[in-house]
C-alpha cells in the first residue's frame, strides 16, 4: 500500500551479514522529485540500505517499493530497467576509451534489450544522443573524444554521473560522491548535484553534513543500523538525538 507520488518507499527493513545487524526495521518515504540525504557514522548501515534497494543485497524483513509497486527480491537488472540506478564505482570505467564512447556504452545498457550490446542503428543514435546530453549536463562535452585515463580524478566523477544520467534513471542513488576529491573538485561535483534535474528523485549517502544540509528536502540519521531521526535540514540541525550520534562517533 504504497502512498501516490512515492518513488521509493522502504518498510521496516532489516538485514543482517551473519551475526552483523546492519539494518533495524529502517523505513524511508521519498516522494517523486524529492532529495533524501542519509546520514550517520561509518557502519550504521547506509551503503547496505542501498544496497537492500538496489537489489543486491535482499533485505531479510520487510518490503520496498518503487512508484508505489513492490519490488523486494528484485534483481539490480530488473530494477535498473525500472528506471532506478545508483553511481558506478571508478572501476566500471573503461580508461583507454574516449569519454563519450564511455557514456555510449552506459547509455545503451539503459536502452530496452538492455543485453545486447549490437543493436540497430537507430538504437545506437539514441544512445549518442543521450550520452552527449548527459556529457554536457555534466560539464564534459569539451572533453568527449579524449581517452578517459587524461581525466582529472574529479572529472571522472564527472563522468561516472554522466554514466549513470545517460541511463534516464527515475530513482538515483549516490553513495557519497564526494568522497576523495579536493575542495574546488568537491565544490564543482556537488553544484552539479544541486542542479540535476527536479523530475529525477535522488537519495544520497555523504559525509559531509554543510553539504546536506544543502542538498536535502529531508534527511535521515542512521546509526548502528537503526534511524535515529529522519526530519528537515532544520529538524536535524536541532536534534539532540543527532547530536549525540556524532558527539559520540
Ligand atoms: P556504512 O555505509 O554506514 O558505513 P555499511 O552499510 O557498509 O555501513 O555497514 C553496516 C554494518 O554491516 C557494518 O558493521 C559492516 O561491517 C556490516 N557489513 C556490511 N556489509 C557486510 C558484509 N557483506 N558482510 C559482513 N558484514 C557486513
Ligand atoms: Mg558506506
Amino acid at each position: 500500500n504504497a502512498g501516490p507520488g512515492l518513488a521509493l518507499r522502504v518498510e521496516g527493513v532489516s538485514r543482517s551479514f551473519g551475526g552483523v545487524r546492519a539494518l533495524r526495521e529502517v523505513s524511508l518515504d521519498v516522494p517523486a522529485g524529492a532529495r533524501h540525504a542519509v546520514i550517520g557514522p561509518n557502519g550504521a548501515g547506509k551503503s547496505t540500505l542501498f544496497r537492500v534497494v538496489s537489489g543486491e543485497a535482499p533485505p531479510s524483513a520487510g518490503a520496498v517499493s518503487l512508484d508505489g509497486r513492490t519490488i523486494t527480491g528484485l534483481s539490480p537488472g530488473r530494477l535498473a530497467a525500472l528506471g532506478l540506478a545508483r553511481s558506478f564505482q571508478t572501476s566500471s570505467l573503461f580508461p583507454q576509451e574516449s569519454v563519450l564512447d564511455n557514456v555510449v556504452l552506459a547509455a545503451l545498457a539503459g536502452l530496452p534489450g538492455r543485453r545486447q550490446l549490437w543493436r540497430p542503428l537507430s538504437g545506437q543514435t539514441e544512445a549518442i544522443r543521450r550520452a552527449q546530453e548527459a556529457l554536457a549536463g555534466m560539464g564534459l562535452a569539451g572533453r568527449a573524444f579524449e581517452s578517459a585515463a587524461t581525466l582529472s580524478h574529479g572529472e571522472m566523477r564527472q563522468l561516472e554521473l554522466a554514466m549513470v544520467l545517460a541511463q534516464r534513471p527515475r530513482l538515483l542513488l549516490l553513495d557519497e560522491p564526494l568522497a576523495g576529491l579536493s575542495a574546488p573538485e568537491r565544490e564543482r561535483v556537488a553544484n552539479l548535484i544541486l542542479n540535476l534535474p527536479r523530475d529525477l528523485t535522488l537519495v544520497l549517502i555523504e559525509h559531509d553534513l554543510a553539504f546536506c544540509l544543502r542538498f536535502a528536502d529531508r534527511i535521515t540519521v542512521l546509526s548502528g543500523g537503526e534511524e535515529v531521526a529522519t526530519g528537515t535540514p532544520d529538524e536535524i540541525r536541532a536534534s539532540a538525538a543527532v547530536q549525540a550520534v556524532y558527539v559520540g562517533a
